[in-house]
């Protein structure tokens, strides 16, 4: 009975270990996530904490000269309260804001270079419900649209899941609140109680929101699923990560050689995070404001790497979610490739080892020296189907359900950041 059991343990481990090879064997097909064959995404959130526009435009033209295009966020009304806690009225300064009108006109003509504005909630201070749903509209009057992205000040007590509630483990979140008390802070936005609250307007009005972030260049490599929704979260429809860029520091050394080697090998995203007003500009001797030389001379080398997208944030995270509704099936050596989006996306790439080759119709299709092969713009709906020309193949597809793992990992990193902040705060002081 027992030599019966043993024999049929090895018979499973045996068909376990054949099941495995075989699905080794079958060549890998997946989507790439950016269109016509790029090899990379970049971007930058800059958050205009005491920004001043004399501060940050030779940044913005510089940028703009090289042809990166970012995102910037900005404060649409001046702070009536302060932020944080105690909570009272006054007249405070966290940065220039929107009611500036030299600093208007700069965001504008920043806008009309093809740069994305965002907001940072609508001021640097506590913002009631009626400041930012008037602070909601404003900022489309002055853009012509909603913020589609939206990232959360500071202390403001109208932060949506704010501290302690970004934290879902109760455990750990007494913890948090012990080691590090700002996560006790009262934030409303997502409370109906709360004279901060605003959650339907977030939901209604912007589609992104900023959370979790890592020191690794790739931000998609630490975070392989955003945008995502979480319906624990019900009010922010995604949320997306960053990798830190905090300060001219911090960001050249994330941003050095290597590492943008990596992010292209590793096909990464990377949504640095930064302050340009916090010296990416200087005085020279002769008392003119010059961009930082070492943050030129990375952003000068990024630029020169031709397989890099370089659009707004919004852009790349747009793409990423459509990519999630661009379904590959593998039956036998057929593949379907059905875009369930309601539009149309150009550029579709796909990846593969080099020299794969597919046929549909007459037409015979190889993948080039990096494993790419584009199929171009599939119409919303639209299904093509290729027979792959060595057999079978499978799929790669990520799973929409983050584990344990990656979830304590993701908190881990952000934790790290909190640290670091500190200490480089407090060696600047
Ligand atoms: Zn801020």
């Amino acid at each position: 009975m027992k030599k019966t059991g043993i024999v049929i343990l090895i018979l499973l481990i045996c068909a376990m270990v054949v099941f495995f090879l075989a699905r080794q064997k079958k060549p890998t097909i997946a989507v790439s996530p950016y269109p016509d064959g790029k090899n990379f995404a970049f971007s930058i959130t800059d958050d205009p904490d005491f920004s001043k526009r004399w501060k940050i435009r030779q940044v913005y033209w510089f940028l703009d000269s090289i042809g990166i295009k970012t995102t910037m966020a900005v404060w649409v009304k001046k702070p009536e309260r302060s932020n944080g806690v105690p909570d009272v009225a006054g007249d405070y300064f966290y940065g220039q804001t929107c009611e500036n009108p030299k600093y208007l006109a700069f965001i504008k003509s920043m806008q009309q270079r093809g740069f994305e504005i965002a907001l940072h909630t609508v001021s640097g201070g506590n913002d009631p419900r009626e400041s930012t749903i008037e602070g909601y509209e404003t900022f489309k009057t002055m853009f012509g649209h909603y913020p589609k992205i939206n990232i959360m000040h500071a202390e403001n007590l109208e932060n949506i899941y704010w501290g302690g509630n970004v934290i879902e483990n109760r455990l750990l979140r007494y913890l948090a609140a012990f080691l590090y008390p700002k996560t006790k802070l009262p934030f409303g936005g997502e409370d109906p109680d709360s004279p901060y609250y605003w959650g339907d307007v977030l939901k209604a009005k912007t589609k992104y929101v900023r959370l979790w972030g890592t020191e690794d260049i790739n931000t998609l490599k630490f975070d392989p699923r955003m945008p995502y929704h979480n319906p624990k979260t019900p009010y922010v429809n995604y949320w997306f990560s960053f990798s830190d860029g905090y300060s001219p520091a911090i960001f050249s050394k994330m941003l050095s050689s290597e590492n943008i080697q990596r992010l292209e090998k590793e096909r990464g995203t990377c949504i640095a995070y930064t302050h340009f007003a916090s010296g990416f500009a200087r005085k020279d001797k002769t008392g003119k404001r010059v961009v930082d030389p070492e943050f030129k001379q990375r952003m000068t080398e990024l630029s020169k790497h031709k397989e890099g997208w370089f659009v707004p944030v919004s852009t790349i995270l747009d793409r990423l979610l459509a990519v999630k509704n661009l379904r590959l099936t593998a039956n036998g050596s057929t593949l379907s490739v059905e875009n369930q989006n309601r539009f149309d996306m150009d550029g579709v790439t796909l990846l593969m080892a080099p020299g794969a080759e597919f046929s549909i119709g007459n037409e015979v299709l190889r993948a080039d020296d990096q494993g790419e092969i584009i199929i171009g713009t599939l119409k919303a709906g639209e299904v093509r189907n290729f027979e792959f020309l060595d057999g079978r193949l499978r799929v790669y597809e990520l799973s929409e359900k983050r584990g344990v793992l990656e979830k304590y990992r993701i908190l881990y990193e952000r934790t790290k950041l909190i640290f670091k902040h500190r200490f480089s705060n407090r060696e600047a002081s």
